[in-house]
Order: C-alpha cells, then sequence, then structure tokens
C-alpha cells in the first residue's frame, strides 16, 4: 500500500482489443473510487544479448507490486519470438490458472445453471515448448509431467475448494492413454486428496467430463476440476461457450512470488480498434484481482453494477446480441454503480 493509501497494481494493456478494455476497466475503477494506482507498463519484446525478450521495467514492476492485471497478448503462430504469455507464466512462476464459468442471471443462453471452477495446471504438460524435429518429416512433441508441478497445482485445487465452500475435487485426465504422465498427475492429487479429509475426490477422464457437462453442467456446479495444462486450455474454451462466449470468462494465474489476472479470451483482430469488444471478462478478472487483495467490497460493488447491467440487457455488447459500443456498456455500468 502507497503513502497514499492505494495498492498499486501492474496494468499491461495488451494487444488488440487490449487497450479498449482496460480503459474500460480504469473508468469503472475511478468511477468506484477503488483504492488502486495503476502501474502501465508495456510488454512489447525488447531484443537483449540477440534474444527476444520482456522489457526489465514490466519485470520488475509485477515482481514489486505481486498483482498485476494484463490484456490478451498477440501469440505469432510457428516462428517467431517465444509466446509472452508462456514467458510472464514461466517467469513468475505462475502455477495455477484458475478460470471460474458461472451463468450469468437474465443472459439466456441454453444451459441456466452453469458455475464451473476449472484449475489448470499452467508451467508445463503438452506446453512444455520442448519440440524438434528428429528427422525430415518427423518432429517430437514433449509432453512434461512432474510430481512437483502436479502436487503444487493439486493442493491449490483442494485449498481453493475449501475456501470457496466446494465440496468435491475432480481430476480430469487421459491417464488411460497417457499412463505415466497423466497417472503420475493422478497420484500427485490422490496423495493432496490424503490431507483434505472434508473435501470428496474423484477423477474422470476429460472426453467423458466434456459430455457430461454439455448434458448437464449442474454437477459440476459443486466442485472443483483439476488438469494438466492442455486440457484445461480446451476444457475452460468449453464452459465460456456454455455462458455466452469468451467476452465473459476471468481467469486468475497464480503464482509463488505474483498473481496475474487476464481474460480467457485473446487479442480478437477481427474486432480490434473497432470500440466493439466486450469488457466483461477482463473487468470480471481485475474482481477475481481485488478479491485476492482482500478488497471484497469493491469487487462486490463492480460485479453487481455489471451483471445487473447485462441481465437489463439495453446496454450489451455485440458478441452478446446486444448493440452498444465498449464505451456505451462502460457507461451503462458506471450509470448503475452511481445508483446504487
Ligand atoms: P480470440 O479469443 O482473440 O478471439 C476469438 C473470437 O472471439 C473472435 O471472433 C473474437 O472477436 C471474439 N472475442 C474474443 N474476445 C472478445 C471480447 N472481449 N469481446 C467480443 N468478442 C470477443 O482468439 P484468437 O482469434 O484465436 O486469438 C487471437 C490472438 O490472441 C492470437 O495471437 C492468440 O495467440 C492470442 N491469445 C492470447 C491469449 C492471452 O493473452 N491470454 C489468449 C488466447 C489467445
Amino acid at each position: 500500500r502507497e503513502s497514499n493509501g492505494k495498492y498499486k497494481v501492474t496494468l499491461i494493456p495488451g494487444d488488440g482489443i487490449g487497450p479498449e478494455i482496460s480503459e474500460s476497466v480504469k473508468k469503472i475503477y475511478a468511477a468506484a473510487e477503488v483504492p488502486i494506482e495503476w502501474e502501465e507498463v508495456s510488454v512489447t519484446p525488447v531484443l537483449k544479448g540477440g534474444k527476444t525478450v520482456i522489457p526489465d521495467t514490466a519485470i520488475n514492476s509485477i515482481k514489486k507490486n505481486t498483482v498485476a492485471l494484463k490484456g490478451p497478448l498477440a501469440t505469432p503462430i510457428g516462428k517467431g519470438h517465444v509466446s509472452l504469455n508462456l514467458t510472464l507464466r514461466r517467469t513468475f512462476n505462475l502455477f495455477a490458472n484458475v478460470r471460474p464459468c458461472a451463468s450469468i442471471k437474465g443472459y439466456k443462453t441454453p444451459y441456466d445453471d452453469v458455475n464451473t471452477v476449472l484449475i489448470r495446471e499452467n508451467t508445463e504438460g503438452e506446453y512444455s515448448g520442448i519440440e524438434h524435429e528428429i528427422v525430415d518429416g518427423v518432429v517430437q512433441s514433449i509432453k512434461l509431467i512432474t510430481w512437483d508441478a502436479s502436487e503444487r497445482v493439486a493442493r491449490y485445487a483442494f485449498h481453493y475448494a475449501q475456501a470457496s465452500g466446494r465440496k468435491r475435487v475432480t481430476a480430469v485426465h487421459k491417464a488411460n492413454i497417457m499412463k505415466m504422465s497423466d497417472g503420475m498427475f493422478l497420484s500427485a492429487c490422490r496423495q493432496v486428496s490424503k490431507e483434505f479429509p472434508d473435501v470428496a475426490y474423484d477423477e474422470d477422464l476429460l472426453d467423458r467430463a466434456c459430455l457430461q457437462i454439455v448434458r448437464n453442467p449442474l454437477p459440476f456446479s459443486n466442485r472443483v476440476m483439476v488438469m494438466p495444462n492442455l486440457y484445461g486450455d480446451i476444457l475452460s474454451d468449453m464452459c465460456a461457450g456454455l455462458i455466452g462466449g469468451l467476452g465473459l470468462t476471468p481467469s486468475g494465474n497464480i503464482g509463488r512470488d505474483a498473481s496475474i489476472f487476464e481474460a480467457v479470451h485473446g487479442s480478437a483482430p477481427d474486432i480490434a480498434g473497432k470500440g466493439l469488444a466486450n469488457p466483461t471478462a477482463l473487468l470480471l478478472s481485475s474482481l477475481m484481482m481485488l478479491r485476492h487483495m482482500n478488497l471484497n467490497e469493491y469487487a462486490a460493488k463492480i460485479e453487481k453494477a455489471t451483471l445487473d447491467t447485462i441481465a437489463e440487457g439495453k446496454s450489451i455488447t455485440g458478441d452478446l446480441g446486444g448493440k452498444a459500443t465498449t464505451k456505451e456498456y462502460t457507461t451503462a455500468i458506471i450509470d448503475r454503480l452511481a445508483s446504487t
């Protein structure tokens, strides 16, 4: 906390729609008088010793503040510099990615009662970045699973279940095929589950879990799902689809040295710069951040104004079937804040 009573938080506006949705969050925070001072940094890579890296100012800012809100970063496909998202995850050891996904009252989708929480291992698995061409036409990509990372994310999942009053942790896996790697992930989860006798534990195959959730998400509303990296990436987008899409789903990257909160979606190059983006996912991510910082009252107030604005349906963005621009939607939330 600074001498002016405010908490300093690093803000990475990001690429594509990032600056537009970050602007919206900043305006809403100013209107709600949240005691936060944004320290805005760019993570556009710079050349250092022949390698492209994230600028030191950005790294140092997150190190110092330990909390950051991040817009989406465009990742070049195939060649080019390494994914900045991966670099941030590795630099700050952001071992768990928490992705809650809840139906918004008043915003109608084919599903009314989605309330899932998915925790994704965030540092290894299929995203270890170890790939090579063995001979012409044969490429090997290594899925790395370690006991330490599995145990750490499992323990976080059980803690999260306890703290949020969810009664069960389900490990999602493909250990029937990947017997050693996913097998070890499961062993770690089983071992950690013994430390939490008040939280039930079970296991489900990834494909079965997908089938069950789209048929009836209700049984998943009272548990936490924990899984290796790639499965979490895909399953969380599927859950997002059940509640109205990527414009609505937040996430938090939890680490030992820092935590970075961000929307699940990417930089949406197709609508960037047009004032059409839905800032809700980044806004809800920022509310996870406020709760992480124990600023619960501010989070509750902004959350109510946001969800009520969506439920009313008058000023919602195009992805939700409305006609409002990012700015109009932001103003509607601010008006609601003022009237409550
Ligand atoms: P995307 O999430 O950017 O877009 C998918 C679709 O959803 C697009 O049609 C887009 O217009 C729409 N959409 C996404 N967010 C929206 C919002 N807030 N409001 C309204 N519509 C929204 O996925 P993509 O096109 O596959 O990826 C674009 C870039 O983003 C890629 O470079 C990718 O690597 C990167 N990416 C970054 C992150 C991150 O920084 N965490 C996550 C995913 C993708």
